[in-house]
């Protein structure tokens, strides 16, 4: 009896397999099918290299050109950003505040490049740090990792207090580095319910370092706090904390639903 029950288990289990995966695809078209739209064609950019920033994707948008910050605001009071522009890059200007961008961004690609201040000062979180808030609230860790130690959920390419990265991928002071963040913002419904937590993958310096970890609410010091609902887009902000962390060639590509 017992045997017959588990072999109907069993053969349901695996009837209900290929219905999984059928589920994934959108099954508006057939295999192959001619009929079905291609993508869009769109010029893929440039690597950077140390001595110069690469070309963004055609279809990003580019929040700085190496010119100026007028697409950022002080994330305080909305006046233009204090923070210096220099020679193709800016720089935190420590304790003017943090900064955030004009316009607001839902689920996104986003490209951030950085250098730690050269030669290093201070240790542990008192070294380099800096921060990328996807939409103002979830901290990709900006440190210096190279060869300092912090705690792990705090050093760079952390998810700030959640998940520290698979590795440590840091490189030395006055280096550009590079941050690729795919991430989907929460969903709540009417009532204002979690139906979705955020989700982010990292490539630090092109090495996964976050692999499509859920998010367990907006980052912060010392606590998780719990979701609360928010708009599907907002802005994106860098973190003032007293270090001359230096950004370049930062851009984003927004995702539409389903990607
Ligand atoms: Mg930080």
């Amino acid at each position: 009896m017992r045997k017959i029950r588990l072999f109907y288990v069993c053969a349901f289990v695996l009837a209900s397999v290929p219905a999984v995966c059928r589920a994934q695809v959108d099954t508006r078209w057939k295999i192959h099918d001619r009929s079905r739209p291609v993508p869009p064609v769109i010029e893929p950019g440039t690597a950077s290299t140390q001595e110069a920033p690469g070309r963004a994707p055609s279809d990003a948008v580019a929040l700085f050109d190496g010119k100026d910050l007028s697409q950022w605001t002080q994330k305080k009071d909305g006046s233009p950003a204090k923070w210096k522009v220099e020679n193709g890059y800016f720089e935190v200007v420590p304790k003017t505040g943090d900064i955030q961008t004009r316009e607001a961004f839902g689920d996104c690609q986003l490209h951030v490049e950085f250098a730690e201040p050269s030669p290093a000062k201070g240790e542990d979180q008192d070294r380099g740090n800096s921060g990328v808030f996807l939409q103002g609230l979830y901290e990709t860790q900006v440190l210096d990792s190279y060869q300092s130690k912090t705690y792990a959920d705090g050093q760079a390419a952390a998810i700030y207090g959640q998940y520290p990265p698979l590795v440590n991928a840091s490189r030395p002071p006055g280096e550009w580095q590079t941050y690729d963040i795919v991430f989907h913002g929460p969903r709540f419904d009417a009532a204002g319910k979690l139906t979705r937590p955020a989700r982010a993958t990292v490539f630090h310096n092109g090495v996964l370092v976050q692999d499509n970890v859920q998010l367990t609410g907006p980052t912060a010091h010392g606590e998780r706090p719990l979701y609360k609902p928010t708009p599907e887009k907002l802005p994106l902000a860098l973190q003032d904390h007293n270090h001359p962390v230096r950004y370049r060639n930062i851009w984003i590509r927004e995702l539409k639903p389903g990607e």
